[in-house]
């Protein structure tokens, strides 16, 4: 093993792409549009105001502009926590004795634990320019409310959190971290929204969902003055924002000489693994090179493996645009999986359509299994995985036990999307052994289907 190849590669600040890259522009076929859920007509840019800030609702649109300035103001931001490193997992390739290499970019170097500040950051700067007087969002897990806050506390902006109840009770100290950066936190579903007492209303005791916290948020937005909306996954204004991943990695390992045989990233609205595979999916599109690309998700929620491809709503509450995309529907409510941030009915639309182009794989994993991959991972290379970064993990240890057993050495990049520590109560299960694997059946998942709306398409 050659180790001219050092264990971390940072890009220096003046090497950080000033540009995100918009992976639509080079795509064959273009995702199917947003519909308006009235009329079953494509939504125009103009639709998406009133719930959207405008510069995000034409980045949302906009499938032709290959490349789009980042806001110097946001390079700024950036500059607190980015270049992220690259790191080369040694350690961890000598435990498995795989000859593959394996290589991570690591997005939790910054206090939401995660990649999400980087779309969070664009959204607050883009609704300041906008001169709003406020947003509104979801969370589940928490990473992405915390990430907001960060970012809307720097831009002085009021944030309006709606936290799924069940997260809300289990993570007080997640709640402490977004009131640090000022959010006013909302449990949901909550009698402050319409949408929120007619779900209450039906089951007094539900627990909430992403879903429904997404339509409590859009109606404050749209219900409360000079407010807009904000959402840190599926969106593909949110996979732009999240190329400077990819571009980082890509821009690294052309340093270090190295180019991947095999991407892979753990998939929940599919935003870290959109950013990370674009430019390795552009050369894929372009003919230049033949990456693998793999999503990993979880069993409990699996949206590409054995969602359908399929109109449908972003939200439980039916108030959203309908996307095409991989889903179980609007109304399946996944199992307590430990992995709040991948427990969402659907996915980009960009990577349902290149998934269904065979553009890319899928596989679904067990939490155990997942455990298993984070704790191991954990020993070898010191950082303590979010459990939605450890479904990548397990993807890469399966892929580099393969290569041990063909003697191949490939070429391994995973995204390494944060760190765990708000996921004790999680790994503390896995320790105890209490964790089970909860898998839905083929009749749950048909009560999903069943509620989907029927959509003619052209
Ligand atoms: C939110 C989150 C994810 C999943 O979201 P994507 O939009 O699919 O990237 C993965 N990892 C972490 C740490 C997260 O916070």
């Amino acid at each position: 093993m050659s180790k001219k190849i050092p264990h971390r590669l940072y890009l220096t600040e003046d090497q950080m792409p000033k540009q995100w890259y918009n992976l639509r522009a080079d795509m064959k076929e273009q995702p199917a549009p947003l519909l308006n859920p009235g009329t079953h007509e494509p939504a125009k840019v103009e639709e998406l105001y009133p719930v959207f800030c405008e510069k995000l609702a034409q980045q949302e649109m906009d499938g032709t502009t290959r490349y789009i300035d980042i806001p110097e103001e946001v390079q700024d931001f950036y500059k607190m926590y980015r270049p992220s490193p690259l790191i080369r997992a040694y350690n961890l390739e000598k435990a498995l004795g795989t000859p593959a290499k394996i290589y991570y970019k690591f997005e939790g170097n910054n206090t939401s634990g995660s990649h999400k500040l980087n779309s969070a950051v664009a959204q607050a700067y883009y609704a300041k320019e906008q001169g709003l007087a406020g947003l509104t969002t979801e969370t589940g897990a928490g990473q992405w409310g915390t990430a907001l806050s960060e970012a809307c506390s720097y831009y002085n902006l009021p944030l309006t959190v709606y936290m799924v109840k069940v997260s809300y009770e289990q993570k007080p100290f997640r709640q402490s971290v977004m009131r640090t950066f000022d959010a006013d936190i909302i449990p949901s579903p909550s009698n402050t929204t319409e949408v929120g007492r007619m779900i209450l209303s039906k089951d007094p005791a539900t627990g909430g969902s992403l879903g429904c916290a997404i339509s409590e948020a859009v109606e404050k937005a749209v219900t409360t003055p000079n407010t807009r909306y904000v959402l840190g996954s599926v969106l593909n204004q949110v996979l732009l924002h999240q190329s400077i991943i990819g571009l980082e990695s890509k821009l690294a390992m052309e340093m270090l000489d190295e180019y991947p045989d095999i991407v892979i990233g753990c998939a929940g609205g599919g935003s870290n693994l959109g950013g990370l595979i674009a430019p390795f999916m552009q050369d894929k599109l372009s003919g230049k090179a033949n990456p693998r690309i793999i999503a990993v998700e979880p069993a409990s929620c699996p949206s590409f493996t054995r969602g359908k491809y399929a109109y449908d709503f972003c939200d439980t509450g039916k108030v959203t645009p309908l996307a095409k995309m991989y889903t179980l529907g609007s109304s399946f409510m996944p199992s307590a999986n430990h992995a709040g941030g991948l427990r969402y009915h659907g996915m980009s639309p960009i990577l349902s359509k290149l998934y269904h182009d065979r553009y890319m794989e899928a596989i679904a994993v067990e939490q155990t299994k997942v455990f298993e991959a984070a704790v191991f991972f954990a020993k070898q290379e010191t950082i303590l995985p979010a459990p939605e970064s450890a479904h990548a993990i397990r993807g890469a240890i399966d892929e580099a036990l393969r290569c041990k057993e063909t003697g191949e050495a490939k070429t391994i990049l995973f995204g390494l999307t944060g760190t765990g520590y708000f996921d004790m109560t999680a790994y503390n299960a896995y320790l105890n052994g209490t964790m089970s694997d909860y898998i839905p059946t083929d009749a749950d998942l048909q009560k999903g289907f069943d509620e989907m709306p029927v959509v003619k398409e052209a």
